[in-house]
């Protein structure tokens, strides 16, 4: 596939768009606009590759709205070198965000069919990223412990096992809520084990699968 000045060129005004939205983080803006999202969607349709919305990626599933990814990221702070764990790999872009930040990714998909496809796509990237094919909702023990960890679709409840898996001072993103709407939340693990709970507002996400989806 190919990044030409075209696409570059739509990327930039994307990050403008985001900006304008509130995003502020230099290194977030300058990975979103590093990958080429129209790598991600299929048939690559430059329009909506390049517009600040959700799109379908198959099986159900959408690759999540940039401005969405940027924020996130943002909340989660993340340093080079970081281990951070990803729920929800769906296209593969958030992850690839992550990994453009120095991050060592790590991200688990629920349905077979996105895992393959999106395993394929992520061996043509120039990142280091490590795909799984797992529940999300039981993280990756025998990788953690983490850093950051990010889920990417909407999680009725705080995943306890994915708790366990943060180290002390770790931070995990989170849009909570079983309904239409969730509510972002930046939950920090304090040295002590006990959890400090930020709220950053609504958002809306496909919903995390509570079993195997159909592949
Ligand atoms: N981060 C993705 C968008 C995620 S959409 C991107 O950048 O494109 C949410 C994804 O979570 C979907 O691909 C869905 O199949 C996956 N998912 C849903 N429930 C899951 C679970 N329990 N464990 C892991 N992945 C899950």
């Amino acid at each position: 596939m190919l990044d030409t000045f075209r696409h570059k060129g739509l990327r930039k005004q994307l990050i403008a768009d985001i900006r304008k939205k509130g995003v502020i983080s230099e290194p977030v803006l300058a990975a979103l606009e590093n990958v080429p999202r129209h790598f991600f969607i299929e048939s690559s349709f430059l329009e909506f590759a390049y517009q600040d919305k959700p799109f379908p990626i198959g099986s159900g599933q959408t690759i999540s709205q940039p401005f969405t990814v940027a924020f996130q990221t943002e909340l989660l702070s993340i340093e080079r070198g970081m281990r951070i764990l990803e729920i929800g790999t769906g296209s593969g872009y958030q992850a690839c965000v992550l990994a453009d930040l120095g991050a060592k990714v790590f991200t688990v998909e629920r349905q077979r069919k996105l895992f393959s496809k999106t395993r394929e796509l992520l061996l043509k990237m120039p990142y280091k990223v490590q795909i799984f094919l797992g529940d999300g909702y039981k993280g990756l023990p025998t990788y953690a412990p983490f850093d950051r960890i990010l889920i990417t679709a909407a999680a009725p409840e705080i995943p306890k096992d994915l708790i366990t898996q943060l180290k002390p001072n770790g931070i995990l993103v989170i849009p909570l809520g079983g309904g239409d709407d969730q509510e972002m939340l930046r939950i920090t693990k304090l040295p002590d084990s006990q959890l400090k709970t930020e709220k950053f507002g609504a958002f809306r996400f496909v919903p995390l699968l509570p079993d195997l989806g159909n592949d």
